[in-house]
């Protein structure tokens, strides 16, 4: 038995350093499922994702700090108003925020974020987060994920304490949403034109999605220079126009994550997937969302009552997988791990 020697080659090179090209990823991507070349892939990103980061996976712990019928209507998300599943506007109490803050802390996350949907005050998470930030340990991590912002925005997170931000331009942006791919890139301009780490990742994947969108948002993710990338697949929302579509099944998105983590070279750090599943963590990815309060991919006004993991249950995951903890602050946001 012989495998592909094209797919061999690409693999070969990104182990010696070599960032692979449009075709190569798509060379990748259509590789057929549950074939030797297929598991090849996936070995090879998880050998990659091991020493990347010595073995250490992170759990990054999100709290969605308000609920809105966001008028953005991405159709992927249950806080669009024409999705209809939140009505109602209403956001977290600050003490609530402090308390999840502190128990994601105390529980051993790597780092904290913040999640507001895109039509929220700004100036407003700002004000939550500074609160927030006094009652947290100085070396606490904090990354912001919010909706678009300008330089000036930027700073205010930086001054609120914020070291990083997490931004994509999502599968379908522009078409699955109202807001345009330049949009989402200017903010990502503005995050790094103020020094804030960027995180991204390929999302949300539906099984219509062509193979050329998803090495194309690969590129648009590698070209932010991010501290992570990844991949995570699209929860259906009930009742969404995307419903019909159905979702990707978790091997097939350890296919993707594989070949993301391929895509991203050898040397970045962070891999994520998301939701937390153990096959993903055998095919390249390192670090896992456990997720409390709003979240877009649930129903349920606090997602851990909902699909929302804990970050003990992530622990779990990651060492059923043969992962060692990280412990202490990220490493993946972190100054150290910029590389191109
Ligand atoms: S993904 Fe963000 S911007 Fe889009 S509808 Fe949901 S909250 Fe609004």
């Amino acid at each position: 038995m012989q495998l592909d020697s094209k797919v061999m080659d690409i693999v070969a090179r990104v182990f010696d350093s070599h960032l692979p090209t449009r075709e190569e990823i798509i060379t990748l991507l259509n590789i057929a499922p549950h074939s030797t070349e297929a598991g090849f892939v996936m070995a090879s990103a998880d050998a990659i994702n091991r020493t990347s980061s010595n073995g250490k996976a992170e759990i990054h712990a999100q709290i969605g700090v308000n609920l809105s019928p966001c008028p953005r209507n991405c159709s992927f998300c249950s806080f669009a108003a024409k999705n209809k599943v939140f009505t109602e506007r209403n956001e977290l109490p600050v003490e609530d925020a402090i308390q999840m803050a502190l128990k994601a802390e105390e529980d051993g996350a790597n780092s904290i974020f913040f999640m507001a949907t895109g039509d929220f005050s700004l100036k407003k998470f700002v004000e939550i987060s500074k609160e927030v930030k006094t009652n947290l340990k100085p070396e606490t991590v904090m990354i912001a994920n919010v909706g678009d912002f300008n330089d000036e925005e930027g700073r205010w997170l930086k001054e609120a304490g914020y070291i990083g931000m997490y931004h994509a331009v999502r599968m379908g942006e522009g078409r699955e949403t109202s807001i345009s791919p330049e949009v989402r890139l200017r903010t990502v301009k503005a995050a790094r034109d103020t020094e804030l780490l960027i995180g991204t990742c390929v999302e949300p994947i539906g099984p219509e999605h062509s193979v050329d969108e998803i090495a194309e948002k690969t590129l648009i993710g590698r070209d932010m220079e991010p501290c992570f990338s990844g991949a995570m697949r699209r929860i259906s929302v009930p009742g969404s126009e995307l419903e019909k579509f159905g979702m990707v099944s978790e091997y097939r998105m350890a296919f993707l994550v594989a070949v993301v983590r391929i895509a991203m070279g050898r040397k970045l750090i962070g891999n994520c997937t998301h939701e937390p599943n153990i096959l993903g963590a055998t095919a390249g990815a390192n670090l896992f969302w456990a997720e409390v309060g709003t979240n877009p991919r649930d129903t349920e006004v606090d997602t851990s009552k909902g699909r929302g993991l804990n970050i003990e249950s992530c622990i779990d995951m990651f060492r059923e997988a043969d992962f060692d903890m990280l412990s202490g602050p990220s490493v993946i946001y972190s100054q150290d791990n910029v590389l191109y």
